[in-house]
Parts: structure tokens; sequence; C-alpha cells
């Protein structure tokens, strides 16, 4: 796998420095993440912000250590992975810096500046309630223009589960399959026209893993241009949503496998979420919208895991007496398995699952809050993040947690079940 193997160091020292002061300097390049993801900022305002990060990370290393406003904004533009390191003192130097990219060799965000943005914002949450912030950065300035909350809130009600199934099961869709999805009217928001960075003479194709529009690139110019595709979750990408194809004025793009599909073994094909082999066929961009990316990123892409995790869970346990229940009442947790109903009601495991790119970000969120807020008794996570069990299931234990990839908790409920014990 790549570098989400290394997840950014699991140095136990450096999960007290995202809490501690490596905190100022992760909300330093927070606000750079924002400066770059943020629809609403111009070119002005992007350079502004830039330049508060840079005032940020000036005080968090603290007197004797300059930081450049042109060295940063160089350091943001650097394609590959490790352009900021060094940019700080060691001690002063927030973990995961290492292996973030703000943008790619296109100049276009990187999915690693979204999630960098979104995750140190749920420490900073954390951080904020037991009194450990020190920044001056506050959540609002970071919170993009959809929260995850407002995403939720505005599905509430009795069809909770309908709705945010819909969001994860169609991030794009005609106008016509919209309008049958019956959202409530803020949801119908999160949808909009096809971006332009994603379609190609009026023409836009599905990733085949989550079904939201594929990026498309065109380089160089006339014979020799070139055209490329891939899904920005790097997942995605990697497993085989990656292809390329040459661009002929007027006609619709034929595509060509970039990389060999992944194929997962028997024993990961079950909740397999990768990318499925085949070519996708060209929508027309006129009459279709998609999930706009905040509500695709953090409701679509980790929806996809949990509702596989769900429906393999609801068929394994069938005829066992134990149930499983998905988002189960006020969304206390992710996933719910339990026997007997009411009073008699026996929780078995109750699950967050959780998709971050950096676990040490999970890690100081889990600290702060003490554990899990809505007391799941395990943090489960995608099978293609198994580098970040052995961090998690450390702190998990400071909490009376456990931690488990997505095969590993499907095979230990039915294990469990089948035997009649309980946890
Ligand atoms: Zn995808």
């Amino acid at each position: 796998m790549t570098d989400e193997q290394d997840d950014g160091g699991n140095k136990a020292g450096e999960q007290e420095r995202l809490v501690g002061p490596g905190l100022d300097a992760a909300q330093a390049f927070a606000v750079c993440g924002d400066a770059l993801t943020n629809a609403k900022l111009d070119g002005a305002g992007r350079l502004e912000q830039i330049m508060q990060a840079q005032g940020l990370l000036m005080a968090a290393a603290g007197p004797g250590h300059a930081v450049r406003f042109g060295d940063l904004v160089d350091r943001l533009d650097g394609e590959k992975a490790g352009a900021l390191k060094g940019m700080m003192p060691d001690w002063a130097s927030p973990p995961g810096l290492d292996a973030l990219r703000f943008l790619d060799k296109d100049g276009y965000t990187t999915e690693d500046a979204y999630d960098y943005r979104y995750e140190v914002v749920q420490v900073i949450r954390a951080a904020q309630k037991i009194g450990r912030l020190r920044g001056r950065v506050t959540v609002t300035d970071l919170q993009g223009e959809y929260k995850q909350e407002t995403v939720y809130a505005s599905l509430k009600g009795n069809f909770y589960h309908v709705h945010r199934g819909n969001l994860v099961k169609h991030p794009a869709v005609t106008i016509d399959e919209l309008k049958k999805l019956r959202l409530p009217p803020p949801a119908m928001d999160f949808y909009e026209d096809i971006p332009a960075h994603m379609s190609y003479q009026g023409y836009w194709f599905r990733c085949p893993a989550c079904k939201w529009p594929m990026k498309i690139q065109v380089h160089g110019h006339g014979q020799r241009a070139q055209g490329s595709m891939q899904c920005l979750y790097p997942w995605h990408a990697e497993t085989g949503a990656s292809y390329i194809f040459t661009p002929v004025r007027g006609q619709i793009p034929v595509l060509d496998q970039a990389i060999e599909f992944r194929t997962p073994d028997a024993r990961h094909r079950p909740l397999y979420t990768g990318t499925v082999p085949g070519i996708p066929e060209a929508l027309p961009v006129e009459g279709y919208k998609a999930l706009v990316r905040d509500v695709w990123r953090y409701t679509t892409i980790p929806g996809l895991p949990e509702v596989r995790l769900y429906e393999v869970l609801r068929e394994r346990l069938e005829g066992t007496g134990a149930w499983v229940r998905l988002w189960p009442d006020n969304d206390i947790y992710d996933l719910l398995v339990a026997r007997g109903e009411q009073e008699t009601q026996q929780t078995l495991f109750a699950v967050d699952f959780k998709d971050y790119r950096w676990s040490n970000h999970l890690v100081s969120k889990l600290r702060a809050d003490g554990g899990d807020k809505g007391k799941a008794g395990w943090i489960v996570v995608p099978d293609h993040r198994k580098s970040q069990i052995p961090q998690l299931t450390e702190e998990c234990r400071r909490h009376g947690m456990k931690a488990a990839t997505a095969t590993d908790f499907l095979e230990l409920v039915v294990e469990t079940v089948t035997r009649g014990a309980a946890r």
C-alpha cells in the first residue's frame, strides 16, 4: 500500500504532541488546508488566509524560528508528500506532516487537504471541551461550508436512516431521481451541478466504487494530448478507479484502464468496497447532480463500508437470535449488535466506524474525549486502514475500548454470537 501505511508516524510521543504544542501548528496547517479547499474564497482570500497561517506557525514555533511566506506557499505547492518536512522545529511539529500533501501535480487540492482540515477540526473540538486549546483558530473558521452535524441534523426525523443511506448510495443522480429520493429540503442543497473539473466535452464518468464523478484532466495539446481520470478517494484510485483516454474533439472519451485492478482475497471479499472491474460509461453533464465534495467525503465514503458491514452482518446473524442496527436511535453509535428487545435488550457490540486518513488525529480525539462520546465499545476501521490498528488498540485500551478492521470485527461478532457468549 502507499504512504497510508505509515500514517504519519506511530511513535507514542507524537500522540501527546497533537493535544499539546503540536496542535497549534496542526491548526495552522488546517488553515492552509481550508484556504485551498474552501470554495467561498477567491485567489486574494486564499493568500490572505495562508498569511494568517504563516502568523500562526510563527507563533507556534516561538522566537528565533522564521517561517517565510514564499517558502510556505512553495511548500504547499509541493506535489510530493514530505514537502512540509522540516518547516517547523521538531518539538512544535504536528504528527502526520511528512505524509501531507496539499496540491497534486495539476495544482488541484488533494484529498489530504480536505482530510487534514476535517480531522484537525475534530481534534480541536475535543480539545476545546477539556480546555486544552491554546491556538487562535476557532472551529467556525475551519468548519467548511457543509459541516457534518448540519448534514446529519438536516436528515433527522423518522426517515433518518433512509435519507442517510440515500446519500451513501446515490452520490450522483439525475434531477428526476433526486426528486424521487424525497430528501428533506435542506439536504437537496447538498447536490450541485457536475463540477467543471469532473467533466469533459459535456460528459462525466462515475467511479465504479463510489458512483461519484471522477476528476478529469487533459495534458498537452493536439496529437500529444492525453486525458486521465480518477476518483478523488485514494483507495478507489489505487484499486482501479484510474483511467486514461485520448482526447478527440467532438468525441465521447473512450477509457482505458490506467492501472491493474486490485482484487481482494477470499477472506476480504464480502466487505470489499474497492473498485470493481469494468469501464464506466459516459454520462451527460446536463440533467445530472452530484453531492458536494464535503458531503461525499464524510457521508458517502465512510458510509459505503458501514452499509456493507451492516448488510453482511444482518445476513450472517439471521436465525441466531441476535440482530444488528445501522445508525440506531439518535445516532449514538454507527452500528449496534444486540439480542432481545426493550427491557430484555442486551447490547453485544456498540460500534463507531471511523475512516481517518491520519490515525494520530483519531487518537488525539479519543484521548481528549476520554474514549468514545457515544460510549461505543468498539472502533472499527475499513479493511484498507489495517495499519492503524496497533496504534488505535493502544489508545482504546486506556478507555476500555477495542479497535478492529471491518473483516476482523465481522468474524469476531459471528463467532461470539454463534458461540452464544455475550460481551
Ligand atoms: Zn470513488
